[in-house]
């Protein structure tokens, strides 16, 4: 049959220019975001997270985010997110023209009151002006919140399930376009993410949104797969792992865009990412970052010969129970 496809069938939203930037010690110059923008842009990313609208005193590696969106909004097709912790970031993000806000809200109380002197539940307070001040600035920029430390807390140890999903029920009825479930702290196991997304899918439909993984104990790959399989179609990633992790070490930070983008389209998911392209992309952050370390298997290893050929693939006998 000749029908035309869509050309992806999971969103990868490049997470580096915010998530990664801001946990390395070396600053990156406007110049060199751009251009590895440029580079993430290139390899068919549709949706990328290009900095946050902080306090400059606390991130000032942060602090030309507006300048960062300016030039990410040239690449037609691609969404330009940027974090906001709160409503003075969400004004600026929308002063500067982001398609797309993202909040971070912590289900930990613990976590929320380190990080931003907040409870969750004053967070939501915070989720609602934020909705107020988008609906009368920019009806059309869309609103994302992010449930961190989903799957446990390096303070509180285990955060309980009802909990994060009674806080992303809060937030989709404070007005929020999607909610997202991070593990910000590494913890998740697989069997974790399957059970929290498909309540998640359960409660929110059309409106439970990203599997933000991390990689510090190896299951960042295992857990977006999990994810996926009950029924999440995004995905964060960082190029490179950018960002390690501080209580890791030798462990990527973030899921490695990379390997994420090789696994789904070995798989025959496509992703409408170009895995050389991508591999490519590293390149520009390296110049923006040297001697910041680079993770990832895929680039190390190469593409596998036949790759991306036409017999590579599920209806040729490259199953999921044969690829893995
Ligand atoms: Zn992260």
């Amino acid at each position: 049959m000749a029908t035309a496809s869509p050309p992806f069938e999971v969103l990868i939203s490049e997470v580096g220019p915010r998530d990664g930037l801001q946990s390395v010690k070396n600053r990156m110059s406007t110049t060199d975001k751009c251009a590895w923008i440029d580079a993430l842009a290139a390899s068919g990313l549709r949706e990328i997270e290009v900095g946050s609208f902080v306090s400059p005193k606390l991130l000032p590696q942060m602090a030309d985010t507006a300048a960062v969106v300016a030039h990410a909004l040239r690449h037609k097709g691609v969404t330009v997110m940027a974090l906001v912790p709160n409503l003075h970031g969400a004004k600026a993000a929308i002063e500067a023209g982001v398609h797309k806000i993202t909040m971070p809200i912590s289900a930990s109380p613990a976590h929320s009151l380190a990080n931003v002197r907040k409870t969750p539940e004053e967070m939501i307070d915070e989720v609602k002006n934020i909705i107020a001040l988008r609906n009368e600035m920019a009806p059309r920029v869309h609103v994302e919140a992010g449930i961190s430390t989903a799957f446990g807390c390096t303070i509180q140890g285990v955060v309980p399930e009802d909990g994060v999903i009674a806080l992303a029920a809060a937030c989709a009825r404070a007005g929020v376009d999607e909610v997202g479930l991070s593990d910000t702290t590494g913890m998740a196991n697989p069997a974790q993410v399957r059970r929290l997304f498909r309540r998640l899918i359960a409660e929110l439909g059309g409106k439970a949104g990203a599997a933000h993984m991390h990689n510090t104990r190896g299951l960042g790959l295992a857990n977006c797969l999990a994810a996926h399989d009950v029924g999440t179609r995004t995905f964060d990633a960082s190029l490179a792992g950018l960002g390690g992790c501080p209580y890791a070490p030798g462990a990527s930070g973030n899921v490695v865009t990379e390997d994420l983008v090789f696994m789904f389209e070995a798989m025959g998911i496509r992703t409408g990412v170009d895995v050389q392209a991508l591999i490519a992309a590293r390149e520009a952050l390296a110049r923006g970052l040297p001697g910041e370390a680079l993770y990832g298997m895929t680039p190390l290893a190469g593409l596998p010969k036949g790759f991306g050929q036409d017999s590579y693939g599920p209806e040729h006998g490259m199953t999921r129970a044969g690829a893995f």
